[in-house]
């Protein structure tokens, strides 16, 4: 009878709205589905109303269980719903039944290798090895009775300072944070007059927060080239802390001409890139300032791997949203100097745990920081009024 020998691993799907992985989840009305974002599907004008309408919230968290031959049980809630949920039964549990979970490198490269012929770099079956990895993360801490943060290399501060995305800027000020993430309104497919709408929405924001609070623009992989030196030209008197993610993922290359035409700028990028090898051309280039990896997304083992490429190029690391699997990383990597908060409620101005109902004790920021507890894993518990459907294929 071994403590780490996996005997068993139970996939499902979340069913409760506003609880898991995937942050779209929300009831209608929401501020990240239901409001003028620009995206990749905003230059259709249909689906320029709401993220939804397009099916930016089809796929749902799934909840990830990994049992140990010695009674012990460690999860994680992951993205990429019925869909990751198939890989995982299918495919990458073949290697995980019989393993020792202290394996995390072994195991990861295994999932990894042996999904190569259809996966490509990011995407559900890397997002499916990433919730693997992170329930693998939460019982080897578990049954050795310490945080993850204590298994990656220990604290390097005692506490994370938050920004927040999301559409109250001033409040986010008054509250302690460090800056905060609006989200661009308008994109190419508006034309010269979304640019000038654009250019007035962050002036206005500007006098709200007053000169010098740090303001991101978040761009949700909407712009092209010249748009997005177009907007860092428009915006210039408006102090942006940093620009975010203007091209979608399949293009990284193109960062490198956006940083050379606006080298004043902070440049940031990398939610939906999902392996150290995207990360290796930003890095490389030094075309962003910043990277965003999404430890949810990638799994924490990778996330680490990029942070020790970043260290070397002197590239901050702000991992994307995430919850308290990015707060475990934050506060024990020295490339980490501040947090993403994602403000989930409906309008913004409430503060309600990144995956809503499905931990009951996820951490929330208390002026402006985060704090950990010691609690074992992870330290989150599992909410058992969320309903979970087990999928077995
Ligand atoms: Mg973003």
């Amino acid at each position: 009878m071994s403590d780490y020998k996996i005997s068993k691993i139970k996939v499902s799907v979340v069913k409760t709205q506003s609880a898991g992985a995937d942050y779209t989840d929300h009831a209608e009305g929401h501020w990240i589905n239901d409001r003028i974002i620009a995206n990749p599907m905003s230059v259709y004008k249909e689906y320029q109303h709401s993220r939804s309408s397009w099916g930016m919230d089809v796929l749902k968290g799934i909840f990830i269980q990994i049992y140990t031959e010695g009674g012990h049980e460690g999860f994680a809630t992951a993205y990429g719903g019925y869909l990751s949920t198939w890989v995982i039964k299918k495919h990458l549990e073949r290697f995980l039944i019989g393993a020792d979970a202290r394996n995390f490198n072994k195991l990861y490269d295994q999932m990894y290798r042996s999904a190569i012929p259809y996966s490509g770099q990011n995407g559900v079956v890397i997002n499916a090895i990433a919730g693997i990895n992170l329930a693998m993360w939460d019982l080897v801490g578990k049954i050795k009775n310490e945080p993850v943060y204590n298994l990656i290399g220990g604290k390097v501060r005692d506490k994370l300072h938050t920004y927040v995305t999301g559409v109250q800027p001033k409040m986010y000020k008054e509250w302690g944070h460090f800056g905060a993430k609006y989200p661009l309104p308008y994109g190419p497919g508006d034309g010269p007059s979304g640019l000038k709408k654009n250019q007035e929405i962050f002036m206005e924001l500007r006098k709200e927060v007053g000169k010098d609070y740090p303001l991101m623009i978040d761009c949700y992989m909407a712009l092209s080239v010249p748009y997005a030196i177009d907007l860092a030209n428009a915006l210039r008197e408006s102090n942006i802390y940093w620009i975010e993610e203007v091209l979608p993922p399949h293009d990284l290359e193109s960062h490198k001409y956006i940083k050379r035409a606006c080298p004043w700028q902070r440049w940031t990028t990398g939610e939906h890139t999902n392996t150290r090898y995207g990360f290796k051309k930003l890095l490389e280039d030094k075309s962003v300032d910043i990277i965003q990896p999404d430890v949810t997304l990638c799994g924490l083992s990778e996330v680490i791997r990029i942070m020790n490429m970043a260290s070397a190029y002197d590239v901050t690391v702000i991992p994307h949203c995430s919850g308290v699997y990015a707060y475990n990383f934050g506060i024990a990597s020295e490339m980490t100097p501040i947090n993403e908060f994602i403000n989930l409620s409906p309008n913004g101005d409430k503060i309600v745990p990144v995956f809503g109902k499905i931990f009951t004790d996820e951490p929330v920021p208390k002026d402006g920081y985060i704090s950990l507890s010691d609690k074992p894993g992870f330290g989150v518990t599992l909410n058992k009024e969320v309903e979970l459907e087990e999928v077995k294929f």
